[in-house]
């Protein structure tokens, strides 16, 4: 999809939320705009997605149920805050990365381990001496994390992927906090996708029995960790999963997390 398409049709919901640009980006001779969907509520969540351009679900789904997040929002006195295609021209190409082969989706932070050594992520359980923001990274890395520094501290942050290593129709999360809370979204998802429970995601990750996984990578859900945000989750539908089935998955989790949202402050 032309991402020119994508930013028209997202426009036609200035009715409903307040549509802006919070940067641009240069990427083979064209400018991308960044565009962030605001909406007011007493309570706060975030929501990111395309930070990899071959997972086009979660773009796709606030592109077209935006109307219907926003209601459910309105709803529960959530003020929303989503950042609905971070890598522009990696979702056009349908690539992982920028097209300057950038990888927009870590280098938020940094964790110091020994005095002066800094790691991008941390293995499990591994212990460090304190975390740092990162001044680094690809460009759309560094315009998201400027604008979300500008921000107060939300209730909730939902960052929405998909997996393409893994070859069944299967979800599962990477998630900070209570994992009670997680567990009716595991339940509903379960409709639409087989929960991956105890699958071996890559060389690092395995899925826990609920299908979630902890894993401090640097990304915006570790961000929102150390910031302390309560609910902070990276969901992920497999490729493999039929597009209208991880729309659905993304939708629960996405009414779940406004759920959560109302529950804050
Ligand atoms: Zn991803």
């Amino acid at each position: 999809m032309d991402f020119r398409d994508y930013v028209e049709r997202f426009d036609t919901y200035t009715k409903i939320a307040r549509i802006s640009r919070f940067a641009e980006v240069q990427e083979g001779g064209r400018t991308y705009p960044l565009l962030c969907a605001e909406t007011d509520g007493r309570h706060r969540l975030v929501i990111t997605s395309g930070f990899h351009g071959e997972e086009p679900a979660g773009p796709l789904t606030l592109l077209t149920r935006f109307e219907e997040i926003a209601q459910w929002a309105r709803a529960h006195d959530v003020g929303l805050q989503v950042y609905p295609c971070i890598n522009p021209s990696g979702f056009e190409d349908g690539t992982r990365y920028n097209r300057s082969g950038e990888k927009p989706n870590n280098d938020f932070l940094r964790y110091e381990v020994a005095p002066g050594v800094w790691k991008s992520e941390l293995q499990p359980g591994e212990p460090f001496l304190r975390w740092a923001l990162f001044d680094g990274g690809p460009k759309e890395t560094r315009a998201l994390r400027a604008e979300l520094e500008k921000h107060p501290r939300p209730n909730a942050a939902l960052d929405i992927h998909q997996d393409r290593y893994v070859h069944q129709p299967l979800s599962y999360a990477y998630v900070f906090g209570d994992r009670a809370a997680y567990a009716p979204l595991v339940e509903a998802a379960s409709r639409y996708a087989t929960i991956a429970r105890d699958v071996q995601v890559d060389e690092v990750n395995r899925t826990n029995a609920l299908g979630l996984i902890e894993y401090n990578d640097g990304s915006v859900t570790d961000y929102y960790l150390r910031r302390q945000v309560p609910y902070t989750a990276a969901l992920e539908t497999t490729t493999s999963t039929p597009l209208e089935r991880a729309h659905e998955v993304n939708l629960i989790w996405i009414r779940g997390f406004i759920e959560l949202a109302a529950r804050g402050e």
